[in-house]
């Protein structure tokens, strides 16, 4: 019987059988502390009724925990090396399913509809390649796809950037982003001594479910989304010098901010990182009316 995948001795045989060394250009490392793996099933609350798709399953040590727990994992690995690594380690699985993509290139509703039962709920579960961290999150939370949970592995830094409060220095464009979708929750933070290679920086678990309790709506998600970038592209200014960087500066056009800053009650005096994510879309929505 085999040790469990992700057990230190195991992942180190592993990589030396095929003669692999972790790519750090991919962001390979793997966990090597199954008491992390179990945290992460737990944080997602898998159960024999929630199909998963994990990105980057590396040599499939977390793939393992969650084929033990879900009714079926989907995989998405973009090194073709790991493909045949994959086959022998996840070969006792019969839920396991890889495929060879950039998930950053994948039509997930085609490949979902395609390797899914729809009678079951969809939660997303990765230890993320940390040099795009932040694209998945964006195409994951704003894709056409409905998660039931997002629950991944991330540089803590990056973690606390999401879960930022307003006038918290981390709070910023991603903040805002993420909150207006999705309540966030860091379930725990994982030091760096987890994983082989171990990375540079600290990891945490976040969690993300869609809001359902929303007091108010983005008129157009995608404007909504550029509108903060916008607001948040000079951070040690105003709003109001933000503001003229997304609009513009003739007079007609700082006479309408003006008059939507007064609409909304927000005093064009403060900085970006002031406003809460309702004011945001507030705001949005005030000159989204003015244009259209
Ligand atoms: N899941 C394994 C674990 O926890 O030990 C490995 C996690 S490692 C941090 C990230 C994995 O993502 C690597 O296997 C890497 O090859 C893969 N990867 C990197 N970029 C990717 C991409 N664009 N699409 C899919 N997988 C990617």
């Amino acid at each position: 019987e085999n040790p469990q995948i992700a057990s230190p001795i195991r992942t180190q045989a592993i990589l030396n059988r095929y003669h692999l060394s972790a790519k750090k250009s991919l962001g390979q490392n793997f966990l090597t502390d199954l008491g992390v793996l179990d945290n992460i099933v737990e944080a997602a609350e898998i159960t024999k009724d929630d199909n998963v798709i994990e990105i980057g399953p590396g040599i499939g040590g977390l793939t393992e925990q969650l084929a033990k727990a879900a009714n079926k994992v989907l995989g998405f690995e973009i090194d073709a090396n790991l493909l045949p690594v994959l086959d022998e380690t996840l070969a006792p699985y019969d839920n396991v399913e890889i495929i060879n993509q950039d998930i950053l290139k994948a039509n997930l509703p085609d490949i979902i509809s395609q390797s899914f039962d729809s009678d079951k709920k969809l939660k997303v579960v990765a230890n993320l390649p940390y040099y795009i961290t932040t694209p998945i999150v964006m195409d994951l939370i704003t894709g056409q796809t409905h998660f039931d949970a997002i629950v991944v592995m991330m540089q803590k830094e990056v973690a606390e950037r999401i879960n930022a409060k307003p006038s918290t220095k981390p709070y910023g464009s991603l903040s805002v982003i993420v909150q207006e979708l999705n309540n966030v929750d860091i379930s725990f933070i994982v030091p760096k001594t987890a994983f082989i290679p171990q990375p540079k920086v600290d990891s945490a678990i976040v969690k993300l479910t869609q809001r359902t309790d929303k007091p108010v709506e983005p008129f157009d998600q995608k404007a909504f989304i550029s509108f903060v970038r916008g607001c948040f592209m000079h951070q040690r200014k105003t709003l109001w010098n933000n503001l003229q960087g997304v609009f513009g500066k003739t007079p007609e056009i700082k006479a309408e901010i003006k008059d939507v800053l007064a609409a909304v009650k927000i005093d064009a005096g403060v900085r970006p990182e002031n406003l809460t994510v309702e004011q945001f879309v507030d705001l949005a929505n005030a000159f989204h009316t003015l244009k259209n």
